[in-house]
């Protein structure tokens, strides 16, 4: 089973999942709730309220030349707080996917990420993060890339923080009908 980003249960066209991002915030009015909201926002080139903006006018080369969306880690408060009740956690999920499935190079790593992340999820029930971390070193397809992360990876060893697991390379997951079944609700109309 191929891993997948949150809700990317199937490879929507491109048109059709900005459409879907467009159609869940065509009733902002701009309030800035949102942004003020957003814990992620002092990390944001563009404030989700910027964003919104944006996605109503069908900008997306400026969409995707922020970080905006991709740095949302979906706690679902500006969805709480937004006054006209748009579901936009929901709508930075699409544009996630949109970014997936178009391959815009600068989201792959957070796209590989999220594949890897879920994808140890749906085979053990629960992250084993030297699995996680090395099927997400081994998707960025660079051999230097580990490096980066070998000083915060000894420091996680020494703390007991990581565990040495041997991969389990074959098999089914132990969540694979659970996933299954949300990819089959997902890709109902
Ligand atoms: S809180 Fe809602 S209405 Fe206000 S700017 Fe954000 S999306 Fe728009
Ligand atoms: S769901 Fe995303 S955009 Fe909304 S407040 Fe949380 S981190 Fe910010």
């Amino acid at each position: 089973m191929t891993p997948n980003l949150p809700g990317e249960g199937h490879q929507a066209h491109a048109s059709d999942l900005l459409a879907a991002v467009q159609e869940k915030v065509q009733a902002c009015m701009q309030c800035g709730t949102c942004s003020g909201s957003c814990a992620n926002s002092f990390a944001m080139d563009l404030t989700p309220r910027q964003l919104w903006r944006l996605a109503q006018l069908g900008e997306k080369e400026e969409i995707f030349n922020s970080k905006t969306f991709y740095l949302c880690s979906a706690c679902y408060y500006c969805t709480l707080r937004c006054p006209r009740g748009l579901h936009l956690t929901e709508a930075m999920a699409a544009l996630k996917r949109l970014a997936a499935a178009e391959g815009i190079e600068r989201y792959k790593q957070s796209a590989n990420f999220y594949r890897t992340f879920m994808d140890t999820v749906r085979r053990y029930g629960r992250v084993r993060e030297m699995e996680f971390m090395n099927r997400y070193f081994m998707s960025m397809k660079n051999p230097f890339f580990p490096l980066g992360y070998a000083s915060l990876g000894i420091k996680l060893m020494k703390k007991g923080k990581v565990s040495v697991e041997i991969p389990k390379l074959f098999g089914k997951g132990r969540f694979d009908r659970l996933f299954a079944k949300v990819r089959e609700l997902e890709e109902r109309p």
